[in-house]
């Protein structure tokens, strides 16, 4: 219905539309669609302790299974979902899956299962004014703790939202929800922020971790960047995740420099959720 009304729609909305190709046109119809007909899944990556082995978390990602598409990643919709507004209600969604997983875990694992899930906010996501009623609507309905939540946000995030993010983080930390600044490296490069907000993970982006191609401490200059991200982050008291960790000298060179956790192809690509309660099962990797 929508799809057959889509060209009277561009003709009402066209002083919008410079910005938004047929494609993406097409995309946005699709996203109503999506939430509806339920075609949106989310997929856990495992989270490792570069010291211990032990699995300390999951990210979840969303997953779009496309009718006629199949898998379209979300690097491409997000985008999309951000411009157009949806971005509020896949958030939405994502955040009440994950809750929803949380619990059915806890359900069937018990004591076993006892780390946080990761939930990407966007940057529109973390500006929502009722974002904080959204997050506590929805720990209330699924029966979850703030304590098994971690938010990612990027700095871009932060740095939009100078003025309202303090008392946002004010109140996800009064729910024991923890936070985590993705990508960092990546965004606006003022480090003002860092210490103004607490926040208790920086998570670095994955193109500084794919220069890394050896073990040794003193091979590339390059490398070095990642050691003073580490540096900055403990001394400002924060811990750190590397992402794309894609080979063991990665993941060999970050435990050495005092990186504490990991993620990536190494470990583990994101699972399905059965593949990845194998994951909560085993608990550990061998490192
Ligand atoms: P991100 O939050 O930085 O997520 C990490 C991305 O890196 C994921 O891509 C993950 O699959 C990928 N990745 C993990 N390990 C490796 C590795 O070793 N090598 C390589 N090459 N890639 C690795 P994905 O799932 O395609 O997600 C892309 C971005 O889309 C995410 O970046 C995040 O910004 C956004 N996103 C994903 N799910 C959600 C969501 O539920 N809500 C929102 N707002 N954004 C999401
Ligand atoms: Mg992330
Ligand atoms: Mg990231
Ligand atoms: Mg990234």
């Amino acid at each position: 219905q929508a799809k057959a009304n889509g060209k009277a729609c561009y003709q009402v909305f066209h002083p919008d539309m410079h910005v938004l190709t047929r494609k993406v046109f097409e995309l946005q119809t699709d996203l109503r669609l999506a939430l509806e007909q339920q075609q949106f899944l989310l997929y856990y990556q495992p989270v490792i302790s570069l010291a211990t082995g032990d699995l300390v978390g999951f990210e979840a990602l969303i997953r779009w299974n496309h009718p006629t598409e199949g898998f379209i990643p979300p690097s491409q919709f997000i985008p999309v979902a951000e411009e157009t507004g949806l971005i509020a209600q896949i958030g939405e969604w994502t955040l009440r899956e994950a809750c929803s997983q949380i619990k059915a875990w806890q359900e069937k694992f018990e004591k076993l299962f006892s780390v946080r899930i990761n939930v990407n906010l966007s940057v529109k996501q973390f500006s929502l004014p009722d974002l904080m009623d959204r997050i506590d609507r929805i720990l209330a309905d699924t029966g979850v703790s703030g304590n098994m939540l971690k938010l990612e946000i990027t700095e871009t995030a932060i740095m939009d939202n100078a003025e309202s993010a303090d008392l946002i983080i004010k109140q996800l930390r009064e729910r024991e929800i923890q936070l985590c600044i993705d990508d960092f490296g990546t965004g606006y490069s003022s480090l003002n922020y860092l210490h103004r907000f607490p926040v208790k993970t920086l998570k670095i982006d994955r193109s500084f971790i794919s220069i890394i191609e050896d073990s040794n401490l003193d091979r590339s200059n390059k490398s070095l960047i990642v050691q003073a991200i580490v540096t900055l982050a403990h001394q400002l008291g924060m811990d750190v995740v590397a992402e794309g960790v894609e080979t063991l000298e990665q993941a060999m060179y970050l435990k050495q420099i005092g990186c504490e956790f990991a993620q990536g192809y190494y470990f583990e690509k994101p699972l399905p959720p059965t593949l990845a309660e194998k994951i909560i099962i085993k608990g550990k990797y061998l490192i």
